[in-house]
């Protein structure tokens, strides 16, 4: 998520730092700051809600002189983005101030504490909790700033990369980084720099830092840096042991670097997935007692137990993660759950009862026929639920409660790993909803959310056993149509490989249940049609075995998806890849991989332009 660029050395900071963050633009954001220690000794801060243009003409006329910085691009995840919940963020005294990418999760026990305490907050930050607690802790304890951060970040849970300006210390920058990152560049200084006065540069990822340096040290988990102008680099780790970073000399170019070293938004989207789904449990799941904590359903309990029935609300993938959500919370929490586009709803004067529950889900909470079907729900006296990505934006303002996925922003048009956050949260929302209508045992409630907690690393290992679709992707480029097929929970995700297929490839598909092909598709079967099967092992494993001997007798040719160690689906393929086991109503979250990958390399194979696929936009917001 988002971008964090520092400097301290003997040139002027500013334009370093804004340069930096125009490199940094590329991640998605929604409002961007500075700090600088300036030539009189002050500590600045300039904000601004929007682009880095815009901080740049809120700087305009502002003092910006001074050699030691920070600068920040917000994704807002704890208060919607606007100026004064941008970064940097004030201490209390203005001493301090600090800039943060991730999400501190036990930010309001913490605010509590610092409140009763005398501290007042501006913000509604998670962030601003950090920089408080470091002052409160520094003035309570009578240490000096680098043991206050120490201290700081043991009572912190979370991820966090931060950079700490003091006013009091303008010669030293403090970096440290759990769970987001952060790269530290060694410079060379200039010819203005004293002799032994070294420069440091700090970033998201090198970037920023690159035109100046190619010596870098990656920071890691739980290491926390002091960076002296004297040139002197000291990294402890949290019990404040010093560390011996490795200094690692850099070879890529800036625009391999600005999508990761992947050659696409979309490819790179793909292989975050296992962090993104990790940074959408954080905070949610409680691994001692094995159970969900949902802000949103706890919040609005009431009117979500006495909903006669759920009505989710969704466009495009969306409402693909809707179909899924509806067969996982009408099995977890026994409730009647209807899908609808949200472009139908709107017009088709449906029946709607006060006492239904409207879920609504936008990747951009900004798709328009979705934000039209919440006032219409709304109309009728609906209590309306959001599962948005991108805090702040219309749905997420004009829904009365919900879930943000808080899988980082997402560039590529063609949605992946905000699917599967959509997914996930679903997935927690019906858990939270079934522990309080007590529609499963305790037993099986726990072995869910212990299944779920497995799911990152099970995505990792299904991006790694992905490795070949590569190389048959290639024999697909000839085809002009192609069949997904799938039962049960999966037949949602035939739905949604057929979407990624037609968006990015421009090949025909259709998703199907599997059963249905008989119904007519089956027609179109020929040795010349790709048929993509989707056969874990658990759901209807038998059922989907007859399907494809059907497909078989007809001289189709068959890509299957299946569980790790089968045999009898592998033998009967042309082309198979395993993803490992997992409960039913999970397999959705790892078969789909294997489907992104394969859209994404065919595409890729026909010279499509994989990131801004013709005629499609990011964010639909017109009807
Ligand atoms: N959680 C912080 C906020 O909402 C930081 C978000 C970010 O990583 O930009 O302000």
């Amino acid at each position: 998520m988002c971008g964090i660029v520092g400097y301290i050395g003997p040139k002027d900071a500013y334009p370093i730092l804004i340069k930096g963050l125009h490199r940094l633009e590329y991640r998605g954001y929604d409002s961007a700051g500075v700090s600088l220690i300036n030539q009189s000794g002050s500590l600045v801060v300039y904000k601004a809600k929007g682009k880095v243009a815009a901080l740049e003409a809120a700087a305009e006329e502002k003092d910006i002189s001074g050699t030691i910085g920070i600068a920040h691009t917000r994704w807002a995840t704890h208060g919607e983005p606007n100026t004064t919940n941008a970064h940097p963020h004030y201490s209390q005294s203005h001493s301090l101030s600090l800039v943060h990418n991730g999400i501190i999760e036990n930010y309001k026990t913490l605010r509590t504490e610092l409140e009763k305490n005398g501290m007042t907050f501006q913000s509604e930050t998670d962030t601003e909790v950090l920089v408080q607690l470091i002052e409160y802790l520094q003035t309570t304890h009578h240490c000096d700033l680098i043991t206050a951060v120490h201290l700081a970040l043991k009572n912190v849970i979370g991820a966090y990369a931060i950079a700490i300006l003091d006013k009091r210390n303008p010669n030293q920058l403090i970096a440290a980084r759990k769970g987001s990152p952060l790269v530290i560049g060694v410079g060379k200084g200039n010819e203005t720099a004293a002799p032994g006065e070294a420069e440091f540069f700090l970033g998201s990822d090198a970037t920023p830092i690159i035109e100046y340096t190619n010596q870098v040290i990656y920071l890691q988990d739980e290491e926390i840096a002091l960076l002296n102008r004297n040139g002197k680099q000291l990294i402890t780790n949290l019990e404040s042991v010093q560390q011996t970073p490795q200094l690692v000399t850099l070879q890529m170019n800036l625009d391999e670097l600005e999508k990761g070293g992947y050659a696409h938004f979309m490819l790179k989207e793909i292989f975050e997935q296992p962090n993104a789904i990790r940074n959408c449990l954080r905070g949610r799941i409680d691994r001692d007692t094995l159970s969900i904590k949902l802000k949103g359903v706890d919040e609005s309990k009431d009117r979500l137990l006495t909903a006669r029935r759920i009505i989710i609300c969704a466009c495009g993938t969306s409402w693909h993660a809707a179909l899924i959500g509806k067969y996982f919370i009408e099995e977890a929490a026994k409730i009647p759950v209807d899908v609808e586009y949200a472009s139908e709803f709107r017009y088709r004067n449906p029946v709607i009862d006060k006492d239904d529950v409207v879920i609504a889900i936008s990747q951009s909470g900004e798709t328009a026929d979705t934000l039209a079907a919440i006032q219409l729900a709304q109309s009728h006296g609906c209590f309306v639920y959001g599962i948005c990505n991108v805090v702040g934006s219309s749905i997420a303002r004009a829904t009365d409660s919900g879930t943000f996925i808080h899988v980082g922003p997402e560039i590529g048009v063609a949605s992946t790993k905000a699917f599967t956050g959509q997914l996930v949260s679903l997935i927690m929302f019906g858990l939270a909803l079934a522990k309080e209508k007590k529609t499963l045992s305790e037993t099986l409630y726990h072995e869910i959310i212990n299944d779920l907690t497995l799911i990152p690393e099970k995505m990792q290992q299904t991006l790694d056993n992905s490795k070949g679709i590569e190389q048959f992707a290639k024999i697909f480029t000839y085809c002009k149509n192609c069949i997904y097929l799938g039962r049960g929970y999966n037949y949602p995700v035939a739905l949604e490989g057929a979407l990624k297929l037609k968006e990015i490839s421009y090949i025909h598909a259709e998703g199907y249940p599997a059963a249905e092909m008989k119904h007519g598709p089956i027609a179109l079967v020929d040795e010349e049609m790709p048929v993509v099967v989707i056969a874990p092992r658990r759901g209807m494993y038998e059922k989907i075995v007859s399907n494809i001997q059907e497909i078989k007798s007809r001289n189709g040719r068959i890509l299957s998806i299946v569980t790790e160690g089968d045999t009898q689906v592998k033998n009967m393929s042309d082309f198979c890849i395993e993803v490992p086991d997992t409960r039913d109503s999970f397999a959705p979250l790892l078969s789909v991989i294997p489907l992104q990958l394969l859209s994404y390399h065919i595409a890729v194979a026909k010279g499509r332009n994989v990131d801004q696929p013709r005629n499609l936009a990011k964010s639909v917001t017109v009807e």
